[in-house]
């Protein structure tokens, strides 16, 4: 378990929300009050260049959410000895739903995943009925048990009772050692697809789905209208074709929101694919989303390939982002381009 267990927040919430007017629960509106939440481990990087990519990791999410209103928080503490690695988010995100009431969502992305669409913003509203998002696809999960049919590193979760819960249902298989040894020899049996390794918290969720279905299933909604999560190897060489073709704002696969870098370790040493790969494509994905922002101040890469920039527009007194630019940018809709 992650802590006592806690059974009458929805209503505890509710108490704080109405003598906490300051706060407001922007849930009403058409936009929840969401936090983006990050993180990474306590030490350096074993590979001393993936804390530099970690700045970069950071600094794109900073922007998206200055750009949105989202509030960040940043963890690289381990609240939970047990909790490490991956499993570290369980017991982060249970801490911060009991401390952040005024948060309707908690949008937790990896460290490894990265803005590429700063114009779109998630379909709020299809989401009210729910508790949980993932981008997935209920065949794959539910029909398949495919260990990949929905990803872990980018969702929203609800701040609410049942996510408490959910958190605690999720957690059994995550204690580092022969728990985590063990249960990882369970789901690789169980999964569709599974590799021979420990127990992760995407094979987990998927173990829990498949087998408590008619517990959970109702309130999650796994999306796969737009990248909330983006497989990387399918998408970074693809940026020039996109910058040719689409605008941002449209966050599916011809721009997509997440581009997420699975299986690449920049930090570590272990890596499902080279290292040097891995970095010079998370720097095109930087650059790629990098350039939507610099744009705003006139600035942009001489190419996706390169961290230097040129000035593309004079510099003028006045807000960072001239009107048409910004809007052009960031208010696609406005626009009959869409
Ligand atoms: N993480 C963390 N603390 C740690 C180790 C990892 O918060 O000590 C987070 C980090 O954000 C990382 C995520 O857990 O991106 C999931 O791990 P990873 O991205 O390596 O897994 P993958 O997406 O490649 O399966
Ligand atoms: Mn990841």
């Amino acid at each position: 378990m992650l802590g006592p267990k806690i059974n009458n927040w929805d209503l505890n919430r509710a108490k704080w929300l109405r003598h906490n007017p300051g706060f407001p629960n922007f849930f009403s509106g058409s936009k929840p009050r969401v936090l983006l939440v990050t993180g990474s481990s306590p030490k350096p990087c074993a590979n001393p260049v993936g804390d530099h990519y970690q700045v970069k990791a950071i600094k794109n999410k900073i922007d998206y959410c200055r750009i949105h209103g989202i509030d960040i928080f940043y963890n690289n503490a381990l609240l939970d000895a047990e909790m490490a690695g991956f499993w570290a988010k369980l017991p982060l995100l249970r801490t911060l739903l009991l401390s952040h009431p005024e948060v309707e969502f908690i949008w937790w992305m990896d460290s490894d995943a990265f803005f590429t669409d700063m114009a779109f913003e998630p379909p709020w509203d299809r989401y009210k009925p729910y508790n949980l998002v993932f981008h997935g696809w209920d065949h794959l999960v539910y029909k398949d048990k495919n260990w990949v049919g929905l990803n872990t590193g980018s969702f929203f979760l609800r701040n609410c009772q049942w996510s408490l819960d959910l958190l605690d249902a999720w957690a059994p298989m995550g204690p580092d050692g022969p728990i985590r040894d063990e249960a990882g020899k369970l789901l690789t049996g169980f999964l569709k697809g599974r590799p021979v390794f420990h127990a992760d918290d995407q094979s987990a969720m998927v173990y829990l789905l498949v087998t408590q279905e008619d517990t959970w299933s109702d309130k999650v909604y796994l999306e796969n209208s737009y990248c909330l999560h983006g497989f990387w190897e399918s998408l970074v060489d693809r940026y020039e074709e996109m910058l040719e073709n689409y605008h941002p704002g449209l966050g599916d696969d011809r721009w997509p929101l997440v581009t997420h870098f699975v299986g690449c370790k920049p930090c570590g040493n272990f890596s499902d694919f080279p290292v040097e790969r891995c970095l010079a494509k998370i720097d095109r994905a930087f650059n790629f989303a990098d350039n939507q922002v610099l744009q705003m101040y006139g600035f942009v890469h001489k190419s996706l390939n390169t961290s230097s920039v040129k000035r593309v527009r004079e510099e003028s007194a006045g807000p960072a982002s001239a009107p048409d630019e910004v809007s052009r940018v960031l208010y696609p809709s406005l626009n009959d381009t869409n």
